[in-house]
């Protein structure tokens, strides 16, 4: 019997992970004309925002004065905003998460892929990564056959394709090289607004395009108070002293997501250690239901509505680029003449192995830039772009940038550069950072 030999697709720009960075550099890619596919490991887009259920817009693109994000990122909010799937914030001054509809949202993204030409492989696993020592060219392995490319995007959020061509990389907190802890994310409800509105007490606005109401718990009333409580009766042992969120969406005003776990472990990027974390996730989740139950006003016949596919995982590897952003830079809100990104939203560091977190906002109208450099490895083949969260950076500067409408103009940026590095057969460092802008600028970015 003769070997079957698996198909083989070649593309100009292969662009794996489709989270909200994968799945911008995959768009803005495919419209420079670079001919391009996408693998996600998970059958639908979306990454942490849908897989892992975090379903909302952290004001990274809100300086409190202004829109500073556009590009694909506010394409794709205008979307939304059209199909009534998010509760954006009613004029681009107000500073507020946007929860939106994950389902619509992940919908959306396909819509945005098939239109721009890209080719989508969904629930495609990755089985191994080889670089030809001939051509120097870089082949995936994978559960929907091999593909090359002249440049690959690595937007798998954890460096994978990096790690696995021995890039070097970074790894959480530099004094200890901890990691932010994880959270299993999950769906509540029936909620009784009116209970919950009279007995917090809290005003739940409507939403003025979607028309429904729309509420974010987090540390209103004396929610802090009765965590104390129920941990000092021993009913809740979850690590937090605040809950960071319990948020409907458009759709279900009395169902609700919610972001109130917390496990630490020191690698998420290792399969055992995860399975352990979901398991402890899992149980946070039991445990979650019960003190809501017994403490919020109008939630004491909700149920587990769904949990996410996987638990969110916030941080692991950042690849070395030619200039690592760190946190002092993003305090100092420095403009850099590479700027490929703008980011707003405050530093948030989830203390690895702690209770609390730290949290310095922006001064409203303040920013600072992500420069070009911080995509390019330093070393390596000479054909990858990295986005996303895994980006090179220090802990205290991703804790900002790491929400979804950063990291996804950082992956519109990603996207340029690999498909104009294959249309003029460079490596990634030789495209430089002024025919990116000009794109980005072209394609309604916002880069001052
Ligand atoms: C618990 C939690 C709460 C958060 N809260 C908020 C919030 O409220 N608002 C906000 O804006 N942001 C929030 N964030 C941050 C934000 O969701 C993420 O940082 C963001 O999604 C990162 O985008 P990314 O595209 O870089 O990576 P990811 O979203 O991680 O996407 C990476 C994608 O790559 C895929 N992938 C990985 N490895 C492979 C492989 N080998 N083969 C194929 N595919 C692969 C993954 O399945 C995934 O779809 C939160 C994150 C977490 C974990």
């Amino acid at each position: 019997m003769g070997m079957i030999s698996s198909p083989v697709t070649h593309v100009d720009v292969l662009v794996v992970g489709g989270g909200p960075s994968g799945f911008a550099a995959a768009v803005s890619s495919a419209r420079t004309g670079a001919s391009t596919a996408l693998l996600e490991r998970h059958p639908m887009l979306g990454g942490m925002a849908t897989v892992a259920l975090v379903n909302n817009f952290c004001p990274a693109h809100l300086d409190g004065t202004r829109l500073i994000i556009g590009g694909v990122f506010g394409e794709f909010r205008e979307r939304l905003i059209e199909k009534k799937a998010i509760f954006s914030a009613p004029d681009n001054a107000t500073y507020m998460m946007e929860m939106f509809n994950p389902e619509v949202y992940a919908e959306t993204m396909v819509e945005f892929c098939e239109r721009a030409g890209v080719s989508l492989h969904l629930g495609c696993r990755i089985l191994d990564v080889e670089t030809q020592p001939s051509t120097g060219e870089t082949s995936l392995r994978t559960s929907k056959g091999r593909f090359t490319a002249h440049t690959i995007v690595d937007a798998t959020g954890d460096a994978c394709i990096a790690a696995s061509l021995g890039l070097p990389f970074t790894f959480g907190r530099s004094s200890d090289d901890a990691v932010m802890p994880l959270t299993f994310c999950y769906e509540i409800g029936p909620i009784d607004l009116e209970t919950l509105e009279r007995e917090m007490p809290y005003k739940i606005p409507v939403h003025p395009v979607t028309q429904e109401k729309h509420f974010c718990i987090s540390n209103q009333g004396k929610t802090n108070t009765w965590i104390q409580e129920a941990k000092a009766k021993g009913e809740l042992t979850i690590p937090r002293d605040h809950i960071a969120g319990i948020m409907n969406y458009p759709g279900q005003p009395d169902h609700a997501t919610v972001n109130f776990g917390r496990v630490t472990i020191e690698d998420p990027t290792d399969p055992e250690q995860l399975m352990a974390a979901e398991a402890e996730g899992l149980r946070q989740i039991e445990n979650g239901i019960s003190f809501f139950r017994n403490y919020l006003p109008g939630f004491d016949r909700i149920e587990l509505k769904r949990k996410a596919l996987q638990i969110g995982v916030r941080e692991t590897r950042q690849v070395i680029g030619l200039h690592t952003l760190t946190g002092a830079e993003a305090k100092a809100c420095t403009q850099f003449e590479d700027v490929i990104a703008q980011c707003c939203y405050a530093i948030d560091i989830h203390q690895p192995g702690e209770v609390g977190t730290i949290l310095i906002p922006f001064e409203p109208g303040t920013h600072f830039d992500i420069p070009w450099r911080s995509l390019i490895p330093a070393s390596g083949p000479g054909n990858l772009v990295v986005t996303g969260r895994c980006i090179s950076a220090d802990q205290e500067a991703m804790s900002a940038f790491r929400v979804s409408p950063s990291v996804m103009a950082i992956g519109e940026a990603a996207g340029i550069t690999a498909a104009l590095a294959s249309q003029q057969n460079l490596p990634v460092a030789e495209v430089g950072h002024q025919p990116v802008q000009k794109e980005l600028l072209a394609h309604g970015g916002i880069l001052a």
